[in-house]
């Protein structure tokens, strides 16, 4: 039961262009108590935009722990607070999940503001399957901890989401391409709703290859969006070669496995259709 308390409303703020505030985040602005920011100065930025007089405090992740009693302690005082972040929704890879979490341990009603967000505005115009998606945040910084990720999510069927830095990107296309393979298809979103944005879409290959000849610009905010694992994948020209000349060489389980490791794809697939092209070629012969 939601106790009578003062509300905390999560308002999204652009990630860009400052005409995709919303006029309900900017009527909760005007009404609301006082803002917790996790960067005063941008916040404030964007209050004289609108000509919105508000107090800041800070709420970012050197200090959310510490301040989070002192906002609670308002709302319970029935202050009515607006939780924004330095761009996009509060709390998507930004501080607020432990307020947010006090506060429906305190029962205090949270009120989220629908809004800017870097993920959805990038996976809308990817081209790329968005009925099943996971976010996975920054892609890690250090070459053995992203290997790790990478590798971990090879086989992730759904629509795979990733933020990653522009001086990082080639490095980590780089690993995509090892460990993915070339025919992935990728979106590279970079500076949405600003004046240089581009997206990008192809196979990781040909990406991969563009970046190596500078001929994308390596500058600005990127969302990484990238096609899952495909199961039924269909066997390729190229791996049905290989699988017919290892074949005279080898049984089909040494053939599928090896096949499996040149191309980098499941085995599992490769014996399958192995067992089902000699059962059909028996057929023919029998007619
Ligand atoms: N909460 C934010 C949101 O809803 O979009 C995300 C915050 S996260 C700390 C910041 C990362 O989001 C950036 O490093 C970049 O990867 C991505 N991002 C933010 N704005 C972007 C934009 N305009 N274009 C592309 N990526 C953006």
């Amino acid at each position: 039961m939601i106790k009578n308390f003062g509300n905390l409303f999560i308002v999204p703020t652009p990630i860009g262009n400052i005409s995709d505030i919303t006029y309900r985040a900017i009527e909760t602005l005007k009404k609301i108590d006082y803002i917790a920011s996790e960067n005063y100065k941008k916040t404030l930025r964007l209050l004289n935009n609108f000509n919105i007089k508000k107090p800041i405090i800070s709420l970012h992740q050197h200090n959310e722990f510490k301040n989070i009693k002192k906002i609670i302690s308002n709302l319970l005082k029935k202050k009515n607070i607006a939780l924004v972040s330095e761009a996009g929704t509060p709390t998507i890879n930004d501080p607020g999940f432990l307020l947010i979490r006090e506060c429906h341990f305190k029962k205090i009603k949270i009120i989220p503001l629908p809004g800017a967000c870097s993920i959805i505005t990038a996976l809308s115009a990817s081209g790329i399957p968005s009925n099943r998606f996971c976010f996975e945040g920054f892609i890690p910084s250090k070459k053995k901890e992203r290997i790790k990720k990478i590798k971990s999510l090879k086989f992730e069927e759904r629509t795979i989401i990733f933020f990653e830095t522009a001086r990082r990107i080639k490095k980590s296309l780089k690993e995509l391409l090892k460990e993915f393979g070339e025919n992935r298809k990728i979106t590279i979103a970079r500076e949405l709703t600003k004046y240089w944005e581009s997206i990008y879409c192809n196979k990781i290959s040909y990406i991969f290859n563009k970046y190596k000849k500078n001929k994308i610009i390596c500058k600005g905010e990127i969302v990484l969006i990238i096609s899952g694992y495909n199961k039924k994948k269909k066997i390729s020209e190229k791996i049905k070669k290989t699988l017919k000349i290892l074949k005279k060489y080898f049984s089909l389980k040494k053939t599928a496995l090896l096949t499996s490791k040149i191309h980098k794809i499941k085995k599992n697939s490769l014996y399958k259709y192995l067992l089902k092209k000699q059962n059909n070629d028996k057929n023919k012969k029998l007619l």
